[in-house]
């Protein structure tokens, strides 16, 4: 079968591999037949590493996919061939004390596709994923909401952690799909106003087409005054989507005090910075986040019943062939990238 490998820093190939084998009773083997491209996935693709997780080359990333069941072990039950799936890319070993306390996103033992040491991604043509990892597509669910569903869990898990958002005014700060995904599950929670800043204000048309209020570039205006004007006792909970201090920052000024911090960006330096008067004198809570656990199922409910449409999340769509192209498209934010999606 055919797989498509970072071979070194912003270089990639296709290449034939042996197709994957079931082994255990509950594997599955899956035809791919979508991939969302992750933040994550660049970030190995542009410096061959995200913290202390190191790229050995060859490997395959890719970790937001769907495809179609073609084989079952003989134990499993909740999928069979034909089924139209969603992947999810977490392998926990439901032993450890993470596990046996329903955290199975801090696993001890977890392998995650596409994560060097752990697992190769689903960037080719076949993939065995354990049955717990198979949710079935049925109803209106496509493969882009199965592959969608992965990022967009985390998002709904975002919001379940900062306690609800239901009538608060939010703010989240960066808007790539991962402060996208906020903004959908933030909307269907039924957060009040929704403020949103980007860098790229393709990004932040889209933010105004999903509903959010107030949208500012902070490249280009004093976003802290403009949402201060608005909001002039503050939020009550601040997304950082983006892993930029800038953002922590300017999250941290706009919140009232007893306000929520939640951060989800992935930042490239080592540790973040916190100014200490404000978060201590507005005694701000301070929740990161890992993920998601437990939201697959309700993310790709809450599409099938038309709660949350990603009709705007996906800009861009490449064939297998040519996802080199893709990956450079979103590593340099080109033309408007939101999310982009390799077709097999
Ligand atoms: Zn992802
Ligand atoms: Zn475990």
């Amino acid at each position: 079968m055919k797989a498509m490998l970072l071979t070194g820093i912003r270089k990639m190939e296709m290449r034939d591999v042996p197709e994957p084998k079931l082994v255990n009773s509950n594997d599955v083997k899956i035809r791919m037949s979508v991939l969302g491209i992750c933040g994550s996935d660049i970030h190995y693709y542009t410096q061959g590493q995200i913290g202390s997780q190191k790229v050995q080359y060859p490997f395959s990333v890719g970790h937001e996919g769907a495809g179609v069941v073609v084989e079952v072990g003989n134990t499993v039950k909740r999928v069979k061939p034909g089924d139209k799936i969603a992947i999810d890319p977490a392998m926990p070993c439901y032993e450890c004390d993470q596990c046996l306390a329903g955290r199975h996103h801090t696993c001890r033992n977890l392998r995650f596709l596409g994560c060097p040491g752990q697992a190769e991604g689903c960037l080719m043509e076949y993939i065995v994923m354990p049955e717990k990892s198979c949710f079935q597509l049925t109803g209106m669910l496509t493969g882009d909401h199965g592959s969608i569903s992965e990022p967009l869990a985390i998002g709904v898990y975002a919001e379940k952690k900062s306690g609800s958002v239901n009538g608060l005014n939010t703010g989240i700060f960066g808007y790539g799909p991962i402060g996208m995904s906020v903004m959908l599950a933030a909307k269907e929670k039924g957060a009040n106003k929704i403020y949103v800043t980007d860098l790229i204000d393709e990004r932040l048309a889209i933010a105004r087409k999903e509903g959010s209020s107030i949208t500012g570039n902070p490249m280009k205006e004093n976003i802290v005054g403009k949402i201060m004007h608005e909001e002039p006792l503050g939020l009550d909970v601040a997304f950082e989507c983006c892993g930029k201090q800038e953002a922590l920052d300017q999250a941290i000024e706009l919140l009232k005090p007893g306000g929520k911090l939640i951060v989800i960006g992935i930042p490239e330096f080592e540790r973040w910075s916190l100014n200490v008067e404000k978060t201590r004198r507005k005694e701000i809570s301070l929740q990161f986040i890992r993920r998601q656990v437990d939201c697959v199922e309700q993310t790709l409910e809450m599409m099938k019943n038309g709660l949350i449409s990603i009709d705007n999340m996906v800009t861009h769509r490449f064939p297998f062939e040519r996802t080199k192209e893709a990956f450079d498209l979103v590593a340099d934010y080109r033309d408007g990238v939101m999310k982009a999606m390799i077709d097999f």
